[in-house]
């Protein structure tokens, strides 16, 4: 069993984005800006705005961060997203998800001007990608298939079973996986919680992707020998014994499935490095495409 490091690849990833940052300011070129904005007060998200601003920093490129309160109008949002667009100085944003309750998470995403949507969640962006046109690419999606594609693992002609079809994991997933290019071509089955008698279908995947957000919910007589395990999964689980009081759980019984596995993510560590990485690799595509360089 090969463990699929996605902290270490996504390191990679953002050293080969700082050393082309630094290369841009010794052409006297400004860096890439990445803006985000934060409605409320939501731990998971505080958490994954905050690595995702201090990767840039980190990294060389400009951030800012617009973190507005919990009764925030949905017109305000809408304000804030007409600032960012029309602002030359921003070349790629995100709105954070979850929205609070009282604002429509479509009409949001719909203002985002889609050369600047770097989460690649506009219907522009999505629309493309389905036809297999440049666009930017949801980055967990995207990082799962950048991991694949560094650890030269071919799916092409496998079967691959997708958990969960958020339109922000699971959907983009099994449209990148049976695309025509690699890593790609895989014969996909896209399940969901309608889905009847689940572990047959997993049992016969040569991949599974679980993102569902149920702690080990993917058990080992669910998967078949040398499948190739990929666990989006992040919950977190209440544990006093740990200085934060809680625990980061996967989809995966990570202990149950690994032997068994021929590649697997571990969570923490696997998906979640991948997707700052590739948020981070979206908003250099866009940096480029703006300023044509
Ligand atoms: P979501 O809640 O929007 O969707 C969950 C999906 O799982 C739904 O499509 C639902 O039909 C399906 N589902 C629920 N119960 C099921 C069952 N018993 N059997 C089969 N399918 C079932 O989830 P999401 O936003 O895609 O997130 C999924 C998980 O991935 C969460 O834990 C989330 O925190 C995590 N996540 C991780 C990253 C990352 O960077 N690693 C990014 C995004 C989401």
């Amino acid at each position: 069993m090969i463990i699929l490091d996605g902290k270490q690849t996504a390191n990679g990833i953002k050293a080969e984005l700082a050393a082309r940052v630094d290369q841009l300011v010794k052409d006297a070129k400004r860096p890439p800006h990445l803006a985000a904005i934060l409605v409320g007060n939501d731990g998971g998200s505080l958490t994954y705005v905050g690595s995702k601003v201090r990767s840039c920093e980190r990294i060389g490129y400009e951030s800012t961060l617009i973190h507005l309160p919990e009764e925030t109008t949905e017109a305000e949002i809408l304000q804030q997203i007409n600032n960012l667009n029309s602002n030359a100085a921003i070349d790629g944003f995100i709105v954070q998800l979850p929205l609070p309750k009282h604002i429509d998470e479509e009409i949001v995403l719909m203002a985002i001007d889609p050369h600047k949507d770097v989460d690649g969640f506009h219907p522009t962006n999505f629309g493309k990608m389905a036809l297999d046109m440049e666009s930017f690419i949801p980055a967990t999606p995207y990082g799962i298939m950048e991991l694949l594609r560094r650890y030269q693992i071919d799916i092409s002609g496998k079967h691959a079973v997708v958990i969960g079809r958020s339109h922000i994991v699971g959907r983009p997933m099994s449209i990148l996986f049976s695309r025509k290019s690699s890593p790609g071509n895989a014969t996909v089955t896209l399940t969901h919680s309608r889905t009847k008698n689940l572990p047959a279908i997993t049992k016969e995947a040569d991949i599974v992707v679980s993102a569902l957000g149920v702690p080990n919910f993917l058990k080992e007589d669910m998967v078949k020998e040398s499948a190739i395990i990929i666990d989006v999964g992040i919950t977190r689980v209440p544990d006093s014994t740990h200085p934060k009081g809680y625990v980061i759980k996967g989809d995966v019984d990570y202990e149950g499935v690994k032997d068994k596995a021929s590649f697997i993510t571990p969570v923490p560590g696997g998906v979640g490095p991948m997707t700052i990485a590739m948020l981070l690799q979206n908003t250099f595509l866009a940096y480029s495409r703006h300023l044509g360089v």
